[in-house]
């Protein structure tokens, strides 16, 4: 039995907003993979919970006028790894997608879950990160749209103000248009398991030349971390074998990898520097470019 005092299930946002403002001290439940764990563990003992399981609206994948991509927070992540608009557009997020959990997970699992729930080996976030995506976030009187990476504060904490919601992912034209991406989670097991480490590269290249680079590592930092030094590195530079392995190298920089009973700290460097030039090295020919050496 769960320790749960009372719940309330609205049929509408504003419903939810409403009874999220009354009362911002009730505990948000999307899909509840995370939420019901804590509360078996005898976490959140007594708390009343807002259930958004029924706000269908939420759950829309939608690309609007100016091309942004509006990923609802109630997404789960297998309406998402099946969404035309997901694999035509951003198929790096359908990647992440449908590595994360199992089958009866990634049915309830919501987007919006995985990134409020903070975790730094949440299987979404490395890559919208590097997507630029941004955050909708809604409270009953005012709306705020921020940068991923002014949501993260901590491991397992992410700046919601009180009675906010996620309402939706957003990401923008210029965050996917001619970019190639890759996600590579790497885990002990193939399916069913947290992440030791997951990259995102994303890129363009014009003339065998980076244009862009983007580079999102989970897990190698206490929040999703991007890879600045290494993008700024990229820009112009042509694709060669050397340029990708030097990319890698400094991939490192940004990273505060820990030792914990998943890998010691030095392993989780290795993976970063490995897994960061596989995962640039297929960006790269997604993107149609290739490695100069290998001509
Ligand atoms: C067996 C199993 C395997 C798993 N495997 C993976 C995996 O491979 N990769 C991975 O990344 N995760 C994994 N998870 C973790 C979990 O499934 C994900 O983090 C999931 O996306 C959480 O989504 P949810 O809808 O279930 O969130 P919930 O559990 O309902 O909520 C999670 C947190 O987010 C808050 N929240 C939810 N929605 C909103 C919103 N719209 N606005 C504000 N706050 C909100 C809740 O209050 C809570 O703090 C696994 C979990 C299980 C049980």
């Amino acid at each position: 039995m769960f320790d749960i005092c009372e719940l309330h299930e609205p049929e509408t946002l504003l419903e939810a907003k409403r009874i999220f403002n009354a009362d911002p001290g009730l505990k948000v439940i999307a899909g509840g993979t995370d939420v019901l764990i804590r509360m078996q563990h005898g976490g959140l003992a007594g708390a009343g919970l807002l259930s958004l399981r029924n706000l269908h609206e939420l759950e829309e994948i939608q690309l609007l006028g100016d091309g942004t991509l509006s990923v609802g927070a109630m997404a789960p992540f297998a309406q998402i790894f099946q969404s035309e608009l997901i694999q035509k557009l951003v198929p790096i997020l359908g990647e992440a997608a449908v590595s994360m959990g199992g089958p009866q997970v990634r049915n309830v699992a919501t987007i919006g879950g995985n990134l409020c729930n903070g975790a730094v080996s949440a299987d979404s976030a490395s890559t919208l990160f590097a997507l630029d995506a941004l955050l909708k976030l809604q409270t009953l009187d005012s709306e705020r749209i921020i940068p991923m990476k002014d949501f993260y504060a901590g491991p397992g904490k992410v700046n919601l103000l009180p009675g906010e919601l996620l309402v939706a992912i957003l990401i923008p034209r210029e965050g996917y248009e001619g970019m190639g991406g890759h996600y590579i989670k790497f885990a002990p097991r193939k399916a069913m398991d947290i992440a030791t480490l997951g990259v995102a590269a994303l890129c363009r290249i014009k003339d065998n030349c980076f244009q862009e680079l983007r580079i999102g590592l989970g897990v190698a930092a206490p929040v999703p971390v991007r890879c600045f030094e290494a993008e700024a590195y990229a820009q112009g530079r042509e694709v060669t074998l050397e340029t990708v392995q030097e990319i890698a190298r400094l991939a490192l920089k940004p990273a505060k990898a820990r030792s914990s009973w998943r890998a010691s700290k030095e392993y989780r460097e290795h993976l970063i520097e490995v897994l960061a030039q596989r995962a640039v090295a297929e960006a790269v020919k997604r993107a149609g470019g290739c490695c100069a050496d290998e001509k």
